[in-house]
């Protein structure tokens, strides 16, 4: 049985002394000390992990004054603290062991959008591409470009000077930044802009903070100048944190935000930024072009920056692959053709931006003309050219999720950011990577590349397994190569992504001036309490080292390996962050959507688990026998102990991973959208299983469990149970056991409908008694529990149309896929019933005959959750019907009159595991003269059966509201919204009553006019 894990490491005295104080103050945020909120948010995507004590979530600036207030008490003297956004720093940033000062909960609202003068005003929180959707129905945008854009807040783009793809068109964050409103450390608010001197001068004349900044770095730059423009670097990418050289601007006023832009949070606390946007581009052009070397590709850049680019970014072959295997492939596949087979093994992406098609057309002529007429030289293949938002965005995308990809290697050896993002004088480029990957191959790494070529950036992850402490040895080692590397370039280790603990080069880097960047800090915060230990230290204070943080790896090695190899879909997260996504629109994670609480996203829930694992390896638990001997004794056994465990409500870890997991709609988005594959409903039904082997399970878990196997028997009362479930007493015992809006019986007869069709129930004799060429003209439904016996119709139409098309269906015994068993850790349970219905379909597979399903997320269990079944146990190919049809295309007779268009919100399964299979929707509508439009979408909020849980149901209609709501109002009148999934069906008709048709029902329609 599963012991107690009660090692919740309490937070320091002092800590609970200042949350006390603070919320005596009015407080109005949340604050936290939580061991699982701390677990969550002790992580960026770098290599340490540091257990903050407390974690708060300012609610507006006064919260903020209310902390540096609180906090300026001498007896609170010792506390530090790290202000954090997206957390999606790659070197430590935002890490801390003292108070994390989160202000992406509940500072994320866009103020003012003034489209007159281009400038906005936001809150620190809000995320770049929020900022963006708001600004783009102005026909502007923020231009700053970063990979995490999904997810990364203002606030830390600002204190990172966040820069990426663009840059030597738009330039960074901080040449965006028009006013910062931060709040320093003695709680005074001050919004910082440029100043003409006779402004300076008055601020200089205050007794306050704001006056002692204002002086010190006033004199640095009247003192320093020729000390400053001897030390930085005349790059594009110029120096982040403390940017001494732009002090004055080019008009010659001063600027606070020169020194407050890419602090890293060192400085002050930003509350809110005026920027300045700019209009979007009405043409794009991007031109692909493919080489036979990355070196080939990176030294035609330099050939390339000379037709006039917005941008030129290059990509090497090994995250060319990684994206070939990802979603993400799917949408720019038909722009890097194969070259006689070979894949490119280079490629650089050549963008022409204009406000008219004369001024894109124009330069991607002459490149092209250049590129089509030379003979094949300079290692070049060939090209394409993608035009347009769509097609430029989609590309964008792809190279834009290539930093998360590379993390996703298979393996213990992961790709990790620690020299990841170097910059030196662009034409220095080529020569410099061939050196570090002389460094790199010597060791024998394995690594990719890409990199922003115009402005000389590179992005590398060596894949190292820090689990291996000879492995994390090489951190020091490569990094001090590097770091004499860009220096011989002229260049510098931190070309975008900020210092973090790679501070500790800063006094080598910065030389005479450290004591200046000392200076600085010393005048914003004298005892070095804000984020301390990076970008400078206030004088006799240190700096961090690169190795003498905990890293997750060192955390991580102390779970055994057959434990590590168990719960693989879970430990290899690199806390990218990609999975805190913004966009209501896209798939990915609704319930952190929903509630942005980061613990009840795929980044918190496998965080918890690796802690969880960590602690029970720690009791010297081993989960996975666990598991084995819970699956050999009956659960009555332990019945009396589980009662009493359950009954006692001590402290126990366990329970706060068990409310992370209870979060999960398990709607599998994660496990296809996530770059580095973490599986969440994997995981979580291994947790769920041993969880419940010390505490009991709720009668509603074995309901829902067993509720595909009962439905049979239920169905044959079907009218006596749907007047029950519609009866207020009916009700009121469904939601006595926690269940809400459950469904109805359609009422239909399968058995009379099936005989009045001629249709047959499948079995291998049946089958095998066809002929060759009836067996190639047939096909069998696997029928699933829930459109079977609530939507019998939607059965009865896809076997309508399989007939229109000329095939013979017959339709397979009903048998529980044990979906619902999976969803809810009854693995032993599961697996037994998977393998009965594995054995059934390999008979009627065994005939030749094609197997079909219709329920996205149903089918899908055969790929997925059926995996775990050992090899010779594992179900046949069972189609979904789209593949099905789109294989039988010519089959579809198109009808004489012309089709229309209907629109598609598919199942999050179905986007996130089977992507293509959208494509094949498609081609099946245009061969019945029809087309298909497949809307973004998020999730419903059902998935299965989270929205029929009582305390979920009011997430479920949140989750509803963000992406479905909107689109069903919007589209669903005229009838040609359709949805292929069952459970989005049944949240639409509850949410909105309205009766979304399956595209199989819209199909048969279409062949239907004649
Ligand atoms: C896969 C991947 C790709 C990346 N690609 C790029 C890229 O293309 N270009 C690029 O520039 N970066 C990139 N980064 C790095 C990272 O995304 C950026 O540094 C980003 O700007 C951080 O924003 P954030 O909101 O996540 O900030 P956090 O990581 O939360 O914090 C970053 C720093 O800002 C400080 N900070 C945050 N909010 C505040 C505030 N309100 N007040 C004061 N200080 C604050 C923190 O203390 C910390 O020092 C990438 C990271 C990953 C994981
Ligand atoms: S779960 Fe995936 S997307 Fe989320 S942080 Fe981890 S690796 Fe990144
Ligand atoms: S299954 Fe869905 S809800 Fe659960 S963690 Fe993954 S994306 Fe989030």
């Amino acid at each position: 049985m599963l012991p107690r894990v009660s090692d919740m490491r309490a937070p320091a005295p002092l800590h609970s002394e200042l949350t006390a104080e603070l919320r005596l103050r009015g407080f109005e945020g949340d604050l936290t000390h939580a061991y699982g909120d701390r677990i969550v948010s002790a992580t960026d995507n770098s290599i340490y992990q540091l257990l903050p004590q407390l974690v708060a979530f300012p609610r507006s600036v006064e919260d903020l004054v209310r902390v540096t207030r609180v906090a300026a008490a001498p007896r609170f003297k010792e506390i530090v603290f790290a202000p954090r956004g997206g957390g999606t720093g790659t070197n430590g940033q935002s890490l801390t062991e003292g108070v994390v000062v989160d202000v992406s909960r509940h500072m994320n609202r866009i103020i003012e959008i003034n489209p007159i003068e281009r400038w906005v005003r936001v809150q620190a929180g809000v995320v770049k591409d929020q900022l963006n959707a708001a600004l783009a129905e102005h026909g502007l945008f923020f231009p700053p470009e970063l990979s995490t854009s999904n997810r990364a807040t203002i606030g830390g783009m600002i204190s990172t000077d966040a820069s990426g793809q663009g840059s030597c068109l738009y330039g960074k964050t901080r040449d965006h930044v028009i006013e910062l409103t931060t709040v320093l450390l003695d709680g005074t608010v001050w919004t910082s802009r440029p100043l003409d001197d006779r402004e300076l001068k008055q601020i200089q004349q205050r007794p306050d903070l704001v006056g002692a900044v204002h002086r010190q770095v006033d004199a640095i730059q009247r003192e320093q100048t020729e000390l400053i423009a001897a030390h930085f670097p005349k790059l594009n990418r110029c120096l982040t944190g403390y940017d001494l050289a732009h002090i004055r601007d080019d008009r010659g006023r001063f600027n606070l935000n020169s020194v407050l832009c890419g602090s890293e949070g060192t400085l002050a606390l930003i509350a809110e930024a005026k920027l300045n946007v700019v209009p979007i581009p009405k043409y794009s052009a991007l031109v692909n072009v493919r080489y036979g070397s990355f070196d080939a590709a990176l030294r035609d850049a330099q050939e390339l920056i000379r037709f006039g680019a917005a941008s030129i970014e290059t990509v090497d072959s090994r995250v060319l692959g990684l994206a070939q295997d990802d979603v993400v492939w799917d949408s720019v596949r038909q722009y890097f053709p194969e070259d006689d087979g070979q894949r490119a093994t280079g490629v650089n992406l050549v963008e022409f931006v204009g406000d008219t098609e004369l001024d894109v057309e124009t330069p991607v002529r002459k490149l092209t003309a250049t590129l089509a007429s030379a003979e094949p030289s300079r290692g070049r293949r060939g090209f394409t050219v993608a035009r347009g938002e769509t097609e430029v965005d989609a590309i964008w995308n792809m190279r834009k999720k290539s930093v998360g990809l590379l993390g996703n290697m298979q393996g213990d050896k992961r790709p990790i950011p620690f020299v990841e993002d170097t910059a030196v004088p662009p034409e220095n480029l080529a020569n410099y990577i061939a050196e570090l990957r002389a460094l790199l191959d010597a060791r024998g790494l394995v690594y990719g590349m890409f990199g922003h070529v115009d402005a000389g950036v590179l992005h590398v992850r060596p894949a190292i397994d820090m689990k291996d402490p000879a492995q994390e040895r090489l951190i020091r080692e490569i990094t001090e190569e590097v770091v004499r590397l860009t220096s011989n370039y002229g260049g510098l280790l931190w070309g975008e992504h900020g210092k973090g603990v790679r501070s500790e080069f800063s006094p080598r880097f910065f030389g005479p001036l450290y004591p200046t960047l000392q200076s600085i800090k010393a005048a914003f915060d004298p005892q070095n309490r804000l984020n301390p230990g990076k970008i400078a230290a206030p004088a006799g204070g240190r700096l961090l080292t690169i190795d003498e943080l905990t890293t997750r790896g060192q955390l991580d090695r102390t779970i055994p390996v057959s434990v590590r190899a168990a719960y693989d879909e879970a430990l290899h997260c690199n806390c990218n962050g990609a999975c805190f996504s913004w966009d209501p629109d896209e798939a990915m994670c609704p319930s952190y959507k929903a509630t942005r609480d980061r613990r009840h996203s795929p980044k918190g829930r496998a965080s918890l688990i690796r802690e969880w694992l960590r602690q029970l390896a720690v009791l010297g638990v081993d989960p996975v026998s666990e598991a084995a001997a819970l699956r050999r004794n009956p659960g009555w056994r332990s019945f009396i102990a589980r009662l009493r465990n359950t009954w006692a409500a001590e402290p126990d870890f366990s329970h706060a991973v068990k409310e992370a997991m209870d979060g999960c709609l398990a709607c599998k988005s994660c496990s296809g959208q996530c770059p580095i594959k973490v599986d969440v409903p994997t995981f979580r039904t291994k947790f769920l299983e041993i969880y419940h082997s010390r505490y009991l399970r709720p009668l509603r878990d074995h309901l829902v469990g067993s509720l595909e196997s009962m439905l049979p028997a239920l169905h044959k009362v079907g009218w006596l149970y749907n007047s029950l479930i519609d009866s207020p007493p009916g009700r009121a015992l469904m939601r006595a056991v926690g269940l809400v809006h459950s469904p109805r019986f359609s009422g239909i007869s399968m058995r009379q409908e099936l005989a009045a069709r001629r249709i047959a129930v499948a079995t291998p004799q049946t089958l095998a008694g066809l002929s060759v060429g009836e067996r190639a003209r047939s096909v069998v439904l696997v029928q699933d529990a829930f459109t079977s016996f609530y939507e019998s119709h939607i059965v009865l139409a896809v076997l309508d149309l399989i007939r229109a098309i000329g095939f013979h269906p017959f339709i397979a015994p009903f048998r529980a896929n044990g979906k619902p068993l999976h969803v809810h850790g009854f693995l032993g349970a599961f697996e037994r019933t998977a393998s009965r219905n594995a054995a059934m379909l390999r008979e009627l597979a065994g005939t030749g005959v094609e197997l079909v399903g219709v329920d996205p997320s149903m089918t899908l269990t055969y790929r997925s959750e059926y995996g775990m079944l050992d090899e010779a146990d594992r179900p046949p190919p069972v189609l979904m019907i789209q593949e099905w049809l789109a294989l039988h295309r010519d089959a579809i007779r198109k009808p004489s009159t012309a089709g229309e268009e209907y629109l598609l919100l598919p199942h999050c399964s179905e986007r996130s595991l089977a992507l293509s299979t959208l494509r094949d929707w498609q081609t099946a509508f245009a061969a019945a003269g029809a087309s298909l439009r497949v809307l973004s979408s998020g999730c419903c909020g059902m998935a299965g059966t989270y929205g029929h849980e009582t305390e979920h149901r009011a997430t479920s209609e949140h989750i509803y509201g963000m992406s479905w709501g909107p689109q069903v109002i919007k589209w669903a009148q005229g009838g040609r919204l359709l949805a292929t999934g069952y459970s989005c069906r049944s949240q639409v008709k509850i949410m909105d009553k309205q009766t979304l048709a399956h595209p199989a029902q819209a199909l048969l329609e279409c062949l239907s006019r004649g």
